[in-house]
């Protein structure tokens, strides 16, 4: 079986801007690499490395000094993590990077945006209840098996972490992507009504591409030994279906949610989901 590489490196810069139409973001990567290892996952194209994805993760071990030395200089506005690797990966229990940037984001008071696929984002919901704009939002794709997403925690238990996030007064939502047309292993009726009851406030569905991302798409087909052509037809359909459901369960829209100018008192506005 072939080996997981952890590697210890450092990183001189870490706070990049994120632009979406008129409106802006920050986002930080921790981590290079990510050992969930999901077939579908798009940062291969972005960063093209050599080493196989899903087997590697380098850990900016002195990401909290440099982050928290960024922030002191730049404008406040929201923090995303992350737009290229997972802030709760396997090793974020051992280093605890993640953990120690939070403390700096809360401290010096910059909204955050966390995306994972982890329970391990429990393990700090001591600093989360701290902030005063802080939004927590799980993947979950239509394929949520180990054979898609080798090393990420099952969907029961993603739901559940949910609900106590929930639980514990910190808002959450979920980034239900990939869609895959032709792979759909989960009922959307069902999945949404479920999120609906463990508390998830906003929705936001979006569909698998490879267009635009070869090494992904080449990824995806050596993993499964199959062609993604026509995989991503009826798209527009499913869509559609999902909004209806989100909509119809009354879910807030995403503008609402991730307004934090209207919570903060802060200037700009952003919505990260488009
Ligand atoms: S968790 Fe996210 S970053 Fe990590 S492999 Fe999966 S899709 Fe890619």
């Amino acid at each position: 079986m072939e080996e997981l590489e952890v590697r210890e490196t450092t990183c001189k810069t870490l706070l990049h801007r994120l632009d979406y139409g008129g409106s802006s973001e920050y986002t930080a990567n921790f981590y290079k690499g990510c050992l969930h290892g999901c077939v579908y996952c798009y940062v291969p194209s972005l960063i093209h490395e050599d080493r196989r994805w899903g087997r590697f993760v380098d850990v900016k071990v002195n990401a909290p000094e440099v982050l928290d030395s960024e922030l002191r200089r730049t404008k406040k506005g929201p923090v995303f993590l992350s737009s290229a690797t997972d802030p709760y990966q396997q090793v974020e229990g051992r280093y605890r990077i993640t953990r120690r940037c939070l403390r700096s984001l809360r401290a010096q008071g910059f909204p955050t945006i966390i995306l994972t696929r982890s329970p391990l984002v429990l393990r700090d919901l001591d600093i989360l209840r701290q902030f005063d704009w802080v939004r927590v939002g799980f993947s979950i794709s239509s394929v949520p098996d180990r054979l898609y997403e080798p090393r990420v925690s099952p969907l029961e238990r993603r739901i559940e972490s949910l609900r106590r996030l929930g639980d514990a007064g910190i808002r959450t939502w979920v980034s239900l992507a990939p869609l895959i047309p032709k792979l759909m292993m989960v009922e959307l009726p069902d999945l949404l009504g479920r999120l609906r009851r463990a508390g998830v406030s906003a929705v936001s569905p979006g569909l698998i591409r490879f267009q635009g991302y070869p090494e992904s798409k080449q990824m995806f087909e050596n993993s499964l030994g199959i062609s993604s052509e026509g995989l991503a037809e009826g798209g527009d359909d499913i869509i559609a279906d999902a909004r209806k459901l989100i909509d119809g369960l009354g879910f807030q829209s995403t503008a609402d949610f991730f307004d934090w100018r209207r919570e903060t008192g802060l200037e700009g506005y952003m919505n990260p989901i488009t």
